[in-house]
């Protein structure tokens, strides 16, 4: 087992938790007892992820004399809204937890989101851990602090930031994960590459292949270096006004593409692959990066099985989409760029006409 260590040294808060990645963690409980301060334990999960882990967490928390309930939600994006957070709080009501009561996330993101927000909420605030089982999961949502719901008006818009006391990240679990939603976690751990280190880019370069075939070594150093990655960042900027936004590489345009098409049709991370090929254009255009570097990223999403063009719509939705898009400030699209391969920067003053000339190049 490897562990990533999150400091925290903001004003708002100052202290550390970690994130244990490992083969088969789900059956080491004693890596939570540390993190339990009662006997009893919440955890939350889906209809999906349920029948595939959820016994064998509750076995492991038996065997430790933790008493366990399950907390069983619908699967789905579409249920990441108050109706199904109140579920959670029903239950918690209903089995009367109280502040020492620890709820564990079981599951992707939207259970993670979902977990996060609620234990924020209830009773002002109650233990939480992650237990991540998706790739985006494992390398994005479990780290950083961000929970919340979506609104019928927008996307995550309802949230609390709120830091887990532990991340348990059991590399097994991938070994059920479709291999769509796979190739859309890689999405990410390309993008840290790009925004904050050459070196961990050439080396998923060389080795892509052993992530598409889930290698143990191969996924563990890249859950690993994709953590640290952001837990650097999130740890300098947990507010997002600065560094913070440098992970949003590739997502003003990967969220138009997710907006136009409607949620579903493409995964989050097929919408940040074409979103990034696209920054990687602009990056190009303003000549910051090479031709060479453009294609050097596209072969690597392409590897990956990912798109590098965004779905054929007009120029103009595009920008309409981007307006709309929770990181505009004062109507100026602040667009994450690329110095170099490893580098990123801000830039809201982007010339329309190149904005222009990428839209209708890379779709
Ligand atoms: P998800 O949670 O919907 O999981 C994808 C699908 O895989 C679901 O059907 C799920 O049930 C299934 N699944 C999960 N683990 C599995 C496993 N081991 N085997 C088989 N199936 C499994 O989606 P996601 O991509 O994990 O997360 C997306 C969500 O995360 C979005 O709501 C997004 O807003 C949020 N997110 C949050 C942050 C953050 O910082 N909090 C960052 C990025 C994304
Ligand atoms: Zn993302």
């Amino acid at each position: 087992m490897e562990s990533v260590q999150v400091i925290l040294d903001i004003p708002t808060e100052k202290r550390s938790y970690d994130i244990h990645i490992g083969q088969d963690l789900l059956s080491q409980a004693e890596l939570l007892l540390p993190y339990l301060s009662g006997k009893r334990a919440a955890i939350v999960t889906n209809t999906t992820i349920a029948p595939l882990y959820l016994d064998k967490l509750r076995h492991a928390l038996t065997e430790q004399k933790i008493e366990t309930f399950a907390i069983i939600l619908p699967d789905g994006e579409q249920y990441k809204n108050w109706e199904t957070l109140n579920l959670i709080f029903d239950a918690l009501l209903g089995h009367r937890c109280e502040r020492t009561t620890p709820l564990i996330a079981l599951g992707g993101g939207v259970i993670g989101d979902l977990t996060g927000f609620a234990a924020a909420c209830y009773l002002r605030g109650v233990p939480f851990i992650q237990i991540p089982t998706t790739l985006l999961a494992q390398v994005d949502s479990s780290v950083g602090g961000k929970t919340g719901i979506n609104h019928p008006l927008g996307k995550n818009m309802i949230g609390a930031f709120y830091q887990p006391r532990l991340v348990l990240t059991d590399t097994t679990t991938l070994d059920t994960l479709p291999d769509r939603e796979l190739r859309a976690g890689i999405a990410e751990i390309i993008k840290y590459g790009l925004i904050h280190d050459a070196d961990f880019f050439a080396w998923l370069e060389q080795h892509i292949q052993q992530l598409l075939a889930r290698d143990f070594t191969a996924m563990r150093y890249a859950i690993r270096r994709s953590c640290e990655i952001k837990a650097e960042i999130v740890s300098l900027d947990e507010r997002e006004s600065g560094m913070r936004a440098l992970l949003n590489l590739g997502h003003t345009f990967g969220h138009a593409i997710e907006n136009t098409m409607g949620y579903g049709i493409w995964l989050h991370g097929e919408a940040v692959a074409a979103g990034t090929l696209m920054a990687a254009d602009l990056s190009q255009r303003l000549q910051f990066i090479t031709s060479q570097d453009v294609t050097r990223i596209q072969h690597l999403f392409e590897t990956a099985g990912l798109p590098t063009k965004g779905p054929r719509i007009a120029a103009k939705r595009y920008l309409e989409a981007m307006q709309l898009d929770k990181k505009v400030k004062d109507g100026t699209i602040r667009f994450v760029l690329l110095d170099r391969i490893g580098q990123a920067s801000i830039n809201s003053s982007v010339p329309a006409m190149l904005l222009l000339e990428t839209l209708t190049t890379c779709i």
